[in-house]
């Protein structure tokens, strides 16, 4: 048995406990908050078994001026972000290039695959514990509007999902309405339809049973937060939380943004980036039976618990920045349009993704410090990645090498060797 500190109690760290702790070690969970209250708390509660493609491709170059220009953008870079984002810029650019979207598309399809089989059976697991189920499998579509897809192009399109592995169908409007009848005619043009996703019913609900499932001997929550991390002379590490110091054998960073911080402390720059994102909670009743999103806008509207939850939009910005308030207006005003008609919000929230250019989160061994662990960069996949990032952690804790599927997740790729 080892004890180990894991940083976070986000989905990825609750995840990466968990498995820690089904392999019979002790683990010290260090976050001032409660569990699942950071990003985690306000996805769009998707187990994203389509997300095949990473962002960095030929075709996001040439859409981006275009989409940099609409008026309602769904993306927007900063401009006080440019110097933290020039690392990453120019390795997104290198990723950009055929040959690399081909291998790093390849990379993301394996762990895809592997990382929905394990994340299922965690929510199947936790799901045996009593309480709420915690998602629905009815599947999910991506609709397409205003003529911006023929339907030979959202054949193809579902035919690419095929080819990766992914149960997916293209749909004409009528079989679209016959599905959600809440969605709008207007403008329609059919959608995709990817009949095994599964989506959460309220994903902080999912963190809370994770937590619950942790509590027992072998288990601490340590409510603080890490500011400094140090070798011991005699191996391990020695953390200090506010007043608490805490010395350990294995450190898992799981603190999403806030691992960058932890890392340059110790020399290491990794290009891992604040990629904010928005969600607006309608008090306006919709009878929707599965998650619906529009391509053009990458949103989804997922039916949750308190109502139906519009989620999405990026925004490349500092992570403490302000919010920008017509990023809600325009998620409401793109429901209303979906939907065809107004809708009032309940609430609001926004969030700090941690993305990579590559599209590929970073887990692995630190180099050059022994017992230090990484696992962030998750960008849009930290729930649908989470019960996989929490297997290969602890495999690394056991000795062992990553296995191939996730030999592209080492945070060597962005140090020099890979
Ligand atoms: C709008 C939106 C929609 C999304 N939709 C989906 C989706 O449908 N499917 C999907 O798979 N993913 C989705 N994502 C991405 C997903 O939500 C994230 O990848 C995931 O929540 C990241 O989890 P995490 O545990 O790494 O981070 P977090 O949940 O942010 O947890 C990090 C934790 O670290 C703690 N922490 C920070 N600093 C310290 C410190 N110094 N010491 C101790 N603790 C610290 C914080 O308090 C926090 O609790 C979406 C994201 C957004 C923004």
């Amino acid at each position: 048995m080892t004890t180990i500190a894991v940083i976070g109690a986000g989905i990825v760290g609750l995840s990466v406990s968990h498995a820690l702790r089904a392999r019979g070690h002790s683990v010290r969970l260090v976050d001032p908050e409660p569990p699942g209250e950071g990003t985690s708390f306000g996805n769009a509660g998707l187990v994203a078994n389509y997300a095949t493609a990473p962002m960095a491709s030929l075709e996001t170059l040439r859409q981006l001026p275009a989409m940099l220009a609409r008026r309602d953008r769904s993306i927007a870079i900063d401009p006080g972000y440019t110097p933290a984002l020039a690392n990453f810029g120019w390795r997104f650019l290198r990723a950009a290039r055929p040959a690399s979207f081909a291998r790093h598309k390849a990379d993301l399809v394996r762990l895809i695959d592997q990382a929905i089989a394990g994340q299922h059976a965690l929510l199947d697991e936790l799901d045996e514990l009593g309480g709420e189920a915690l998602y629905r499998a009815n599947g999910c579509l991506q609709v397409v509007r205003d003529g911006s897809c023929s339907a030979s192009a959202l054949e193809a399109k579902a035919a690419t999902k095929r080819a990766d592995g992914v149960a997916c169908e293209a749909l004409a409007p009528a079989d679209v309405r016959g599905l959600e009848p809440e969605v709008s005619t207007e403008g329609l043009g059919g959608a995709l339809y990817f009949p095994e996703t599964r989506s959460l019913r309220d994903p902080l609900s999912l963190s809370r049973r994770l937590y619950r499932a942790l509590e027992g001997d072998g288990f601490t929550h340590v409510a603080a937060r890490v500011e400094a991390l140090a070798p011991l002379a005699t191996g391990g590490w020695r953390l200090q939380a506010g007043e608490t110091r805490l010395d350990v054998e294995r450190v898992v960073l799981c603190a999403g943004i806030a691992n960058n911080g932890l890392l340059q402390a110790l020399g290491i720059r990794l290009p891992v980036v604040s990629e904010r994102g928005y969600h607006v909670m309608l008090e306006t009743p919709l009878a929707l039976s599965r998650p619906v999103g529009w391509l053009t806008h990458h949103f989804y509207a997922t039916p949750m618990q308190e109502g139906v939850r519009l989620a999405g939009t990026t925004e490349f910005c500092p992570p403490g920045k302000a919010p920008n308030a017509r990023r809600w207006s325009r998620l409401a005003d793109w429901g209303a349009t979906l939907f065809g008609r107004p809708v009032e919000v309940a609430h609001e929230w926004v969030g700090v993704r941690h993305s990579t250019p590559d599209g590929l989160p970073v887990i692995g061994q630190v180099p050059g410090h022994p017992g230090l662990i990484v696992a962030y960069g998750h960008g849009h996949l930290g729930l649908t990645l989470s019960a996989e990032t929490g297997r290969l952690v602890a495999g690394l804790v056991a000795g062992e090498q990553l296995p191939n599927h996730a030999r592209a997740l080492s945070p060597q790729r962005f140090l020099g060797h890979r």
